[in-house]
């Protein structure tokens, strides 16, 4: 992997690839990774900058000023002015979420069965299977006790209530490597 960071505009930049893949946030990034698993050579173009974990700013301005698009005030406006927040980074917003991983709930595949007519206990198996890779290479763990916030907490005596797992829409679960104990909060 070779890794050419802030070209001025206008300047000249030349490279082959099979694949040219434009943001670097978990979509882009995802196909990326699946293009070079495949064997393919891939460029990844990013219009935010690289950060090293270790360049993370630690104040919320810093994050704002470095990571966010337009300091994290992006705006669209419908019927009414809505907030986007966006990061602009090598990982896109993945570099400001809050870790969460969400697995689709059960039910949602026993309402493809009853309400589309679909093979939902084959596609449950087909999907979890990925997503058991998934949450394998994410290293995501549940939040160690001492760390849970009101709403992990709550999120976990009501998946005791009914007989454990995990809730739809649970937050306890969240990807953490090489996080060192960030992003827990919540
Ligand atoms: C504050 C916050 C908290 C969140 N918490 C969670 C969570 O806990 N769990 C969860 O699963 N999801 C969470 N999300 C949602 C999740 O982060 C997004 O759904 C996900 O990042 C979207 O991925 P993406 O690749 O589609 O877009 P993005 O992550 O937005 O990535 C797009 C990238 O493309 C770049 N780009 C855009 N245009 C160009 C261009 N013309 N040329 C080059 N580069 C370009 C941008 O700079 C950016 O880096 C959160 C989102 C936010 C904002």
């Amino acid at each position: 992997m070779s890794h050419v960071a802030f070209q001025p505009k206008g300047q000249q930049f030349e490279y082959q690839a099979d694949y040219v893949v434009v943001g670097s946030g978990p979509g882009g990034a995802t196909m990326a990774n699946a293009l070079a698993r495949g064997g393919a050579s891939v460029c990844l173009v990013e219009a935010g900058p690289w950060r090293d974990p270790e360049h993370y700013p630690h104040s919320t301005f810093g994050a704002l000023r470095d990571l966010f698009d337009d300091y994290g005030n992006g705006l669209t406006r419908g019927r009414a002015f809505w907030p986007v927040v966006q990061a602009s980074a090598v990982g896109g917003a993945s570099t400001i979420n809050s870790a969460i991983c969400v697995r689709t709930p059960a039910d949602v595949f026993d309402e493809w069965t009853t309400d589309h007519g679909l093979d939902g206990d084959l596609l449950r198996d087909t999907l979890w299977a990925h997503q058991d890779t998934l949450e394998q290479e994410l290293s995501v763990t549940e939040v160690p006790p001492a760390s849970r916030g009101l709403f992990n907490r709550l999120a976990k005596q009501g998946a005791d209530a009914l007989g454990g797992g995990r809730l739809a829409g649970d937050q306890r679960y969240r990807y953490r490597r090489e996080l060192r104990n960030a992003g827990w909060a919540g």
